[in-house]
């Protein structure tokens, strides 16, 4: 824990961190101590860990990195970190992360943008970790927290986990409690974590699973030992290839790297199928409905009254207030769900966007039940590109929503998901493979990862 403190301070300029809570780390680390000294160990006994800003702590930070949430500090503590300390676990800190989970380059969170450990070969540009667990991918790569809870609503543990050569694992909608997360769109809104090796995942993985009654979508169903599925062994597997994620203007490296990942999989002995899963060019714009929808309602909160920042212009009354308040502590992105959000749900225009993606959304969950009837687990690159260097996306929302085209299928659907380290662009950036299982069945997805890594 020592050493992690220390390194928690020397990776600054990374910007990962926006609060670290040494004093707390070295009690934690005291205790496990004692526990291990007494042979009362558990798995994560000790384990220094760095937590995504919107998991709620009590006493500590907690403001999804947004501006409206200023000097927030909550009353309670969030399930998934409770099982943490339970487990013996150290904080080091809270991690940086897009303001709300919206983004996916770690670009619009109120303390600035995270730097990605890596960097293109010969470049002295900085690059983006991906996000909007920006903040988490960053501190596992940077050696600066052993493993780092995130959380996946359109591929937020993902997308990042392959910008940055780390393992990001999401499991199944309702096999971690959203109780105390910072709600971004509660029906897709899934924890997960951030680790350097596959096994490091299923360990910390296992130790944040299982049923809350403090979350009504939790699901109350055991939790298998994780680490127990790594065996390395996948022959007779069935992986499916689905034909719609060869994408036109796809780089050639992703790819040759999809490619080299069925071959891997083919000299372990699986068995690899073409697939179909028809509704996919739907997902994209099915999520963007869908996650502002939510995102509107749950951000209706924030007034002013209950939470950190609070403006009240001179003379004004209460709609002044929640007016100065909204205005000053949502970032631009934020504010531009809001009003997407707001649009689709508004009467007139509910049945043609908010219904209609509810549907579609129906149809594609179908897809991937249909597929799961032939194959064991999917095969895909995680995102359509390596990371990019700051700036580059940011002027245009559209291009940053690309980025998410291969993980927002899973999330609609609820399906487990992971990306694993599978090589480098030929500029010596991390790229991922992604692997989507069956619903509850993340031991699959985590074997199918132990192989590829
Ligand atoms: N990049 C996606 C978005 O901006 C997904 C974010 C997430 O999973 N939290 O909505």
């Amino acid at each position: 824990t020592e050493a992690h403190i220390k390194a928690v301070e020397a990776a600054r300029p990374l910007n990962a961190y926006v609060a670290e809570t040494p004093e707390i780390a070295l009690a934690q680390a005291d205790a496990a101590d004692a526990k291990r000294k007494a042979g009362d160990a558990k798995a994560m006994t000790g384990i220094p860990v760095g937590i995504k800003d919107l998991f709620a702590t009590k006493g500590v930070h907690t403001q999804a990195c947004s501006h409206i949430l200023d000097g927030f500090k909550p009353e309670y503590e969030s399930t998934v970190t409770q099982k943490l300390w339970d487990n013996g676990a150290v904080m080091l800190g809270k991690l940086n992360m897009d303001e709300f989970a919206m983004g996916s380059s770690n670009e619009t969170s109120y303390y600035g943008p995270v730097k990605n450990p890596w960097r293109a070969e010969g470049s002295n540009k900085d690059y983006v970790p991906g996000g909007s667990s920006g903040g988490s991918v960053a501190s596992v790569a940077g050696y600066a927290a052993m493993g780092a809870t995130a959380s996946d609503t359109g591929g937020s543990i993902r997308q990042p986990a392959a910008f940055t050569g780390t393992y990001g694992i999401k499991p199944t909608y309702g096999r971690c409690s959203r109780y105390g997360m910072v709600a971004f769109a509660s029906s897709l809104d899934q924890a997960g974590t951030i680790t350097r090796t596959v096994r490091d995942g299923a360990i910390m993985l296992e130790s944040i699973c299982g049923f809350d009654p403090k979350d009504s979508t939790s699901v109350n169903m055991a939790v298998p030992n994780f680490e127990a599925a790594l065996t390395g062994d996948i022959r007779g597997l069935k992986v499916g290839i689905p034909q719609e994620y060869h994408l036109a203007g796809m780089p050639a490296e992703i790819e040759a790297l999809w490619h080299q990942g069925i071959e891997w999989m083919k000299a372990a002995g699986a068995e690899v199928v073409d697939i179909n899963l028809p509704h996919t060019k739907y997902a994209l714009p099915t999520y963007y409905i869908v996650a502002p929808a939510e995102a509107s309602s749950n951000l209706a909160r924030y007034d002013g009254v209950r939470y950190g920042l609070r403006n009240v212009p001179n003379g004004g009354g209460l709609n002044d207030m929640y007016e100065a308040t909204r205005a000053a502590g949502f970032g631009d992105e934020v504010k531009r769900r809001i009003m997407i959000g707001t649009y689709v749900l508004s009467a007139g225009y509910y049945d043609a966007y908010y219904l209609k993606a509810q549907k579609v959304r129906q149809l594609i969950s179908d897809d991937f039940k249909r597929a799961f009837e032939k194959v064991d687990v999917i095969l895909t690159p995680t995102a359509p590109s390596a990371a990019f260097a700051f700036g580059e996306k940011s002027d245009d929302p559209v291009s940053m929503y690309l980025n998410d085209v291969f993980t927002v299928p899973a999330s609609l659907a609820g399906i487990p998901g992971a990306s694993v380290a599978a090589g480098l662009d030929a500029q010596g950036l991390p790229l991922g493979l992604q692997i989507l299982g069956r619903p509850f069945d993340e031991e699959t997805v985590l074997r199918v990862s132990g192989v590829i890594e």
